[in-house]
């Protein structure tokens, strides 16, 4: 077995770790944080159902990771430190805006899709930290009610595009 075979300390400290996971990207962040010692642990939640995965730490940023609940592969993302390095779009601010905009002109300027499409791809990001330090995030609930409205519009549009067209 050539040296390059074994498997590193990374590889045996990341139980999530997906044995395909050795072409996962490296962005300069993700090497610094890589570098970064001690490890520091960060919130790992499974994008597909939601789940909480404990125990991951920014050594494993990079790394594709295997949800023990619903065994759907992701990539482990670096997380935001500060809410200026969330983008825009995925601020809570923002999005409480674009809603309030849906709202207030019924619905003419949909921007709620905006939100639900951030909602279902990803997270959204308060201001506030939690205690380990990390933003908090619009909770699980958010990304039910973005998917039920997505199919909602789905359908609409579906429905008009197939309607009589007399
Ligand atoms: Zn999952």
């Amino acid at each position: 077995m050539a040296p390059t075979d074994l498997p590193s300390e990374n590889d045996m400290a990341n139980p999530y770790k997906s044995p395909q996971a050795d072409d996962a990207l490296d962005s300069t962040t993700t090497s610094e944080l890589r570098r970064a010692a001690p490890a520091r642990k960060v919130k790992l939640k499974c994008p597909h159902c939601g789940h909480n995965l404990k125990g991951a730490t920014t050594a494993m940023i990079g790394d594709l990771a295997v949800c023990p609940h619903c065994k759907a592969e992701f990539e482990i993302r670096p997380p935001y430190m500060t809410y200026e390095q969330v983008p825009w779009y995925r601020r809570s601010g923002v999005n409480s805006v674009f809603i309030l905009v849906h709202i207030l002109t019924g619905g003419c300027v949909p921007f709620i899709l905006w939100t639900c499409v951030n909602l279902v791809t990803g997270d959204i990001y308060y201001k506030k930290k939690d205690a380990a330090g990390d933003l908090e995030t619009w909770s699980f609930a958010n990304k039910v009610v973005a998917v039920a409205i997505l199919l909602v519009n789905a359908i609409v549009l579906l429905l008009l595009l197939l309607g009589p067209s007399s």
